[in-house]
């Protein structure tokens, strides 16, 4: 941490498998590119569903523009607030628009329909808890900079998260958080020449955040 938080819990974010969190309300959770650049999709879900789901299209048409910001009230596919963003060290561009990778995206790209990808590793962590998630939701792609030209077109970008950065989520009612790297390395939207890699989590209760004794929490 680098403000000298103490967490109550955390935990790493290994590449090649989703990571699913939980959050109580009232707790934040911070998602921490310890090595910099990595994208990482991430899903938030009501606790137990695998059909009430953080909505990018449900956030970005509530508040009206296309990259999210600390203070800003994200909310499910049934328009219910799930978390707030309470902090964000990088940058800040987070894409809002691309689905997850697929077996049929780095079919694009030549590779074999056994390449790792986002979306396999959120179908196995739901299927590893006896859930079944019939629909991949547009994940929100952290630390992903897909700049929208005035045109409307998209180009990418290498992400510009530095080592330590991250993003703090604060839960408004129980969640869990699921991330996965991505494994993406076909364009370098995680690093020029950098291989898919893991990033890491900390979670904090309500008292035990650093703005509890600055009297904000
Ligand atoms: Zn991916």
């Amino acid at each position: 941490m680098n403000d000298g938080a103490m967490a109550s819990e955390e935990g790493e974010i290994p590449q090649g498998r989703a990571t699913m969190v939980d959050v109580d309300r009232g707790q934040r959770l911070r998602i921490i590119n310890h090595l910099g650049q990595q994208v990482v999709d991430t899903w938030v879900f009501m606790r137990g569903r695998a059909d009430e789901y953080l909505s990018m299209e449900h956030c970005r048409g509530k508040l009206y523009k296309l990259f999210f910001e600390p203070g800003d009230v994200l909310i499910s596919n049934l328009r219910r607030p799930l978390v707030e963003i309470t902090a964000d060290t990088s940058p800040g561009r987070h894409d809002t628009l691309c689905s997850a990778c697929d077996a049929g995206s780095y079919a694009e790209y030549g590779q074999g329909p056994n390449h790792p990808n986002c979306r396999a590793n959120i179908v196995a962590a739901f299927s590893q808890q006896g859930l079944s998630l019939n629909t991949v939701p547009c994940p929100w792609n952290l630390f992903m900079d897909i700049p929208v030209a005035p045109d409307g077109r998209l180009s990418d970008r290498p992400s510009a998260a530095r080592p330590g950065d991250y993003v703090e989520l604060m839960a408004l009612t129980d969640v869990t958080i699921a991330c996965t790297p991505c494994t993406q390395a076909e364009i370098p939207i995680s690093g020029i020449g950098r291989p898919p890699r893991s990033v890491r989590w900390a979670r904090f209760d309500p008292g035990g955040h650093p703005d509890a004794a600055r009297g904000l929490a």
